[in-house]
């Protein structure tokens, strides 16, 4: 079954996945969403005598249908090597009666990469695919994880230049030295004057600009997008909740059918509509489980129906959940609008010019395989303490706001249902504020005596992307304001 890509804003043309990974974006503006969501063509026993990559290939044969069998396997194999740490990949820990979902053993130590790693594969075969004769321009607003993440995969790539957009004071030390480290002559890196949605909405204007885009191709160029609006970061992450059920169905952790529910440390909505992307082919998870930090206005919207990002953007231990404006949340608003890019578009309409929308009362209804919940900067410390005191498990601090919405959860509503949750960093990239949690002795250590300390405490090896830093040169340290934005892309393309 072929499977296409349509806009969530629009009902022009569909396209097919590789024309949407090559776009990022729909021209007007919307995001690309599948027509239809196969089902899985493999039982859950199948898979759970697969490795990650043949998982990997199971899953995205049946959304990337314009893919050859060698060409995605080519992608995958090239992705999920000897760059992560473990060649489980994605290796699942039972702590404290959950299951801890590792997504941070790749090379820049976020689950970024478990994206990240296989996007630029995709985009040259599309590119190829496609004929394009066109250099291709990533654009990348991050909260910290992606910008890293991203270079780490464009960097060097024939035939593409990399841009990263970051809130200059919003990201932690580590975040920012592994980003002004990278190496690479199409790379850039810039630090705005801003905030992370500040950062995004600034490059989602670039994107749909019609006369830089027409005086960019006359120069060779071509847009296009690492941030999980682009449907090749979406595709990949459903993979790990797939494998993730198929482990812990040959560990005989669950039995063959049983629903498990999934919790995931939320910012801009993509990790999480994986998960419920995974529920749509036919993965058995009950309930999937948004954890917010005190930017909590998912958190408000699933209560509510009503999303408002009119409110202080505070600045929390969990950086790269520091958004008010959930990108992906846009597909499920499509979604449970009956896939009405009209009535779509009229919300987003309203979010872009009042800065909020309401959802009807049957929308609402469409929404109960989610709960929302958030985690006070207190509770996030607290539950990181708590973890380590009691079984020696040091968890990072977006982690623990997800660990912190379980057990708001569980003591709600009483519910065993056996539950994995997205542990999306390692600790070690976050490490003041998680030693802070710890004990507050440690505040006066510089950051790589931290580390060090971390290591100890954890008996966890130093991972190679912090020993990589410690000396690194910096490399970037251009710095703009929010309305620069778009002239530094000139200028670094000489235009
Ligand atoms: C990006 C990120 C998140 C949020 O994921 P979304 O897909 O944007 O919801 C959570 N934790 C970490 C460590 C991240 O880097």
């Amino acid at each position: 079954m072929e499977v296409l890509y349509k806009s969530t804003r629009s009902d022009s043309a569909p396209v097919t996945a590789s024309q949407a990974i090559l776009k990022g974006l729909s021209d007007d503006g919307g995001l690309f969403v599948p027509q239809q969501i196969p089902a899985l063509d493999k039982s859950p026993e199948e898979l759970a005598e697969m490795s990650y990559q043949e998982v990997a290939y199971e899953v995205m044969k049946l959304l990337l249908t314009d893919f050859t069998e060698e060409e995605l396997k080519n992608c995958i194999n090239n992705a999920y090597d000897a760059k992560f740490d473990t060649e489980e990949i994605a290796p699942l820990v039972e702590a404290e009666g959950a299951y801890y979902l590792e997504l941070f053993h790749g090379s820049t130590i976020a689950f970024k990469d478990m994206a990240l790693s296989i996007l630029p594969h995709l985009m040259i075969t599309s590119a190829r695919k496609n004929h394009m004769d066109k250099e291709i321009v990533i654009l990348t607003a991050t909260s910290g994880d992606t910008g890293k993440a991203a270079l780490a995969g464009f960097a060097g790539v024939e035939g593409t230049r990399i841009i990263v957009f970051y809130p200059k004071n919003g990201v932690s030390p580590i975040q920012e030295k592994q980003m002004v480290t990278q190496k690479g002559d199409n790379t850039l890196v810039v630090g705005i004057h801003g905030n992370f949605d500040d950062a995004q909405t600034g490059v989602k204007q670039i994107f749909s600009d019609k006369e830089l885009a027409a005086e960019m191709a006359e120069k060779g160029f071509q847009f296009s997008s690492a941030n999980s609006i682009n449907i090749g970061r979406l595709v990949p992450q459903i993979c790990y909740y797939v494998y993730a059920y198929a482990k812990l169905l040959k560990e005989e952790k669950i039995a063959s059918g049983e629903a498990v529910n999934v919790v995931v440390p939320t910012g801009n909505f993509g990790n999480i509509l994986a998960a419920f992307y995974a529920k749509n082919m036919g993965l058995p998870i009950a309930k999937l489980i948004c954890a917010s930090n005190d930017n909590k206005v998912l958190y408000d919207f699933f209560s509510t129906g009503t999303y408002d990002r009119n409110r202080e953007f505070m600045l929390t231990t969990s950086p790269s959940m520091d958004i008010l404006i959930s990108s992906n949340l846009e597909r499920l608003i499509y979604r449970i609008a009956g896939n009405d890019a009209d009535k779509n578009k009229a919300l987003m309409t309203a979010l872009n010019g009042q800065g909020r929308y309401e959802i009807s009362y049957d929308m609402k209804q469409q929404l109960n395989d989610f709960y929302g919940n958030y985690a006070t900067e207190d509770e996030t410390a607290d539950i990181i303490r708590s973890i380590y005191n009691d079984c020696g498990y040091v968890i990072d601090t977006h982690t623990a706001v997800a660990a912190a919405v379980y057990e708001k959860y569980k003591a709600e509503t009483k519910d065993d249902t056996k539950t994995v949750i997205a542990s999306t960093a390692s600790p070690f990239k976050f490490t003041r504020s998680v030693m802070n949690a710890i004990d507050t002795k440690y505040d006066a250590m510089g950051d790589f005596e931290l580390v060090d300390e971390l290591s100890k405490l954890a008996n966890v090896k130093v991972p190679g992307a912090i020993e990589e830093i410690r000396t690194a040169p910096v490399l970037h340290d251009k710095q703009c304001e929010v309305d620069e934005m778009k002239q530094v892309v000139r200028d670094f393309l000489n235009m």
